[in-house]
């Protein structure tokens, strides 16, 4: 048996579509029939030539698929449910050993020694079918598996492995408080899900920034107090007009989520003393900027970074999407739909800002 796969072979090239044999399964890992992926932020990143990748590759890491094949040893997700074939499922990002000092020392699996990350790794050895943009993946064994409860839909469902976890990450590591005020800087994809999240956690004063009047306005929909069209006013007015918006004191917490560097130095300078600043959006490299250090020292500010997730965050962005989507319209978040042949003319469209997120739906 065979599968297609859309292959990316350098920016500025357009995709092949290449037939790959299926592997056969071994103990521990899945083969799954893909039903959707949508195109991440990361994904045109690559595709634009931002960041390096090793070619060939397929692309493609927000991923929902339903289970081909099961390998030996796979009974059951990581909460426990029964899985059989037919099963939808979502899983990690990655696929981690659990025996490294990342993964056993320090709590990092996404940054495991021996890490394999879908969608980013070559397809040129077996079991070549690696990334989302294709009939069929096949999950290593050291990858987090989980059943997707029946009411929730594959568009609801197939963001949430990437951007949804990844935030889920990053709101635990800034650790935010009930009332804090959060500015988050991008109303893209992590930003509409930190908004969300942000508003089920009790935050304060939610301030959405972005310079695009849709994104800004689902923004609200998803939770955010307060939206600034950052392209209609001038740095030192946004930053005013935050302090106004937070009892003159400035932000608890500010949320970079647009991957633009230039914005870090503004969104510093909107936190309060005392405040906490969190990098998501660089995933980049270059993605250079310049700051103030006595700002840092004397405002005592806290930076952190975050990227990717561990499983349980996976699983928290689950739970999230399973108790809310009744109240949110997470599946309004893709707003594109298009088959292998189209992947090209999909890529066009998601680097348009018109989209949040495009899906493809071989
Ligand atoms: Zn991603
Ligand atoms: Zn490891």
């Amino acid at each position: 048996m065979k599968a297609k796969a859309a292959v990316f072979l350098g920016a500025g090239r357009p995709f092949e579509l290449r037939e790959f044999p299926l592997s056969e399964v071994e103990p521990g890992a899945i083969l799954v029939k893909v039903r959707m992926s949508t195109i991440c932020g990361s994904d045109l990143h690559s595709w634009q030539g931002k960041r390096k990748v090793p070619l060939p590759i397929i692309l493609g890491h927000e991923i929902v698929g339903e289970i081909e094949e099961i390998g030996e040893g796979v009974n059951r997700d990581v909460l426990g449910n029964r899985l059989v074939k037919g099963d939808r499922i979502t899983w990690t990002i990655m696929a981690n050993c659990g025996r490294c000092y990342y993964c056993r020392m320090k709590g990092l699996p996404q940054k495991c020694l021996n890490l394999f990350k879908y969608g980013h790794e070559s397809c040129q050895h077996p079991p070549y079918l690696n990334g989302g943009l294709a009939e069929y993946i096949y999950l290593k064994p050291g990858t987090g598996i989980f059943k997707i409860p029946e009411e929730l839909s594959d568009e609801e469902i197939t963001p949430i492995n990437c951007a949804l976890a990844t935030v889920v990450n990053g709101l635990e590591t800034i650790e935010i408080q009930p009332e804090d005020n959060v500015v988050v800087q991008g109303a893209g994809m992590l930003g509409i899900n930190a908004v969300a999240l942000l508003r089920e956690r009790g935050a304060g004063k939610i301030i959405s920034l972005d310079k695009d009047q849709q994104r800004l306005e689902l923004a609200e929909k998803f939770g955010a107090d307060e939206i600034i069209n950052v392209s209609q006013k001038e740095p030192a007015e946004i930053i005013s007009l935050i302090k106004d918006l937070t009892g003159g004191y400035g932000a608890d917490v500010v949320i970079e989520v647009s991957g633009v560097p230039s914005v870090i130095p503004q969104g510093i300078e909107m936190l309060r003393i005392g405040g906490r600043y969190l990098l998501i959006g660089t995933v980049f490299p270059q993605a250079n900027f310049t700051l103030d250090g006595y700002l840092i020292t004397t405002k005592m500010i806290t930076i952190k970074g975050v990227h990717n997730y561990e499983t349980r965050h996976l699983g928290e962005g689950l739970g999230f999407v399973a108790r809310t989507h009744n109240k949110y319209h997470f599946s309004g978040l893709v707003t594109h739909r298009f088959n292998l042949q189209e992947v090209d003319q999909a890529f066009a469209v998601a680097s348009n800002r018109q989209a949040i997120r495009v899906a493809i739906v071989p």
